[in-house]
């Protein structure tokens, strides 16, 4: 009988079970992941909860077999029938100073339970450091600030998230965290202990500790596999090892021949419909420009398109005079990113005008009043 084992149960591993279900896949399914039943990430820095897929009750159903363990032993499929997919995502990047085992991550459901559990038990004062102001750092020093804690988050630079979300807003977002009670502090820390951590010379009392300095792929599997890496698993726009064709690689694992690895949700959705595609013998499926979100504080963030190919920006202020959105065009003018806050529809109407490529009137994209439905109407 035809075959496929995913390896992971993140969003890539679980989307592709699922499509395979809802496409009608004849053959056996089987996901495998040392953390059981598969859950989703986003939840777990915005609210230190876990949110799985689906209830087991939905894998017994359509008969996907779950098997809880971590795969470090597996065979290259033998026949065309038969697929392996590795779906491993990322592990968090280690800090590397004296200490740095005092540090915790944010980046399974058992993180989030334990951070949970010390934040629950805190006491009025608590002291919270965040080694890292990206999207996950961000978010967590949100998160315990709202649950009460007093929130310290260190970056390397003033504007964190500058190149994937834009130069201005960065900066803004950043020094937002302050007007919500959050230390911020610009510097290199040199060292960790049990109850503080040294950040250029400056000693910081810390009850917690918590990196959050990035993610490297998981390809552990594929290298002893003999597959291709190089920055995550070297896949064909097919989701295709390109050293082994019954090999597939979907989500933050995988990078595209020739292209940026993307490490976002919406991607890992995407390879794992191609991955499907792929399998069931079906069409192809359209790509769409790419899209992140992250909450953080009340704010909504999103982000559209690559800031990487920007030659320009133009910007949107809200009527309180506050930046809401940037846009990024290409030396062309056309419309390459943008970035925004609490957007409401607009990123689903910038999504449709990257893709066709559209350059805007510049005093449309500046214009409070123009909405995602007349944008790029002139
Ligand atoms: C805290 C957090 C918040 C996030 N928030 C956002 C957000 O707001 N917006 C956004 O766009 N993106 C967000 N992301 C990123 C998004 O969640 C990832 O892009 C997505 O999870 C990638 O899915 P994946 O299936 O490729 O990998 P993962 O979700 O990392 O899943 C990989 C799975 O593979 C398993 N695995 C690895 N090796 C093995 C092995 N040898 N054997 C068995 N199992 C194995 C792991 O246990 C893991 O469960 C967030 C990520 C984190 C960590």
């Amino acid at each position: 009988m035809p075959s496929v084992h995913i390896i992971g149960g993140g969003v890539a591993g679980y989307t592709l079970a699922r499509e395979l279900v809802q496409q009608q896949y004849s053959g056996t399914i089987t996901i495998s992941d040392a953390q059981g039943l598969p859950y989703d990430r986003p939840a777990l820095s915005k609210a230190l909860q876990v949110e799985p897929f689906a209830p087991v009750a939905w894998y017994q159903q359509h008969g996907i077999n779950l098997i809880q363990e971590s795969v470090s032993n597996v065979q290259l499929p033998t026949c065309e029938s038969d697929w392996l997919v590795l779906a491993t995502g990322t592990r968090p990047t280690l800090l590397e100073v004296q200490g740095a085992e005092h540090a915790r991550t944010l980046h399974t459901a058992a993180d989030a339970v334990a951070l949970s559990q010390i934040i629950d038990a805190a006491y009025f004062g608590f002291q919270v450091v965040v080694i890292g102001a990206g999207l996950i750092g961000a978010e967590f020093a949100s998160t315990a600030s709202m649950l009460g804690a007093q929130v310290t988050l260190i970056s390397n630079h003033p504007a964190p998230l500058r190149a994937v979300i834009g130069q201005e807003l960065a900066e803004q977002l950043h020094a937002d965290h302050a007007q919500r009670g959050i230390r911020t502090i610009t510097g290199t820390v040199q060292s960790i202990a049990a109850d503080h951590v040294m950040v250029d010379g400056e000693r910081l009392e810390a009850n917690l500790v918590v990196s959050a300095i990035g993610v490297k792929p998981d390809t552990t599997l594929a290298s002893d596999l003999g597959l291709s890496v190089d920055d995550g698993i070297v896949v064909d726009p097919h989701q295709r090892s390109i050293t082994n064709g019954q090999v597939l690689a979907i989500g933050d694992a995988a990078r595209h021949e020739g292209t940026k690895r993307a490490v976002h949700w919406e991607a890992a959705m995407e390879d794992a419909a191609q991955a499907a595609a792929t399998i069931l013998g079906t069409e192809p499926v359209k790509r769409s420009v790419p899209w992140f979100w992250s909450d953080r504080h009340d704010m909504h963030v999103e982000t559209v398109g690559d800031f990487s190919q920007i030659a320009t920006t133009v910007h949107r202020y809200n009527r309180r005079g506050k930046l809401q959105m940037t846009f990024g065009l290409d030396a062309q003018g056309q419309l390459v990113a943008a970035s925004m806050i609490d957007g409401g529809l607009m990123a689903k109407a910038v999504k449709r005008l990257i893709a066709r490529g559209i350059a805007p009137n510049i005093n449309d994209l500046e214009d409070p009043n123009v909405g995602p439905r007349e944008l790029g109407r002139n």
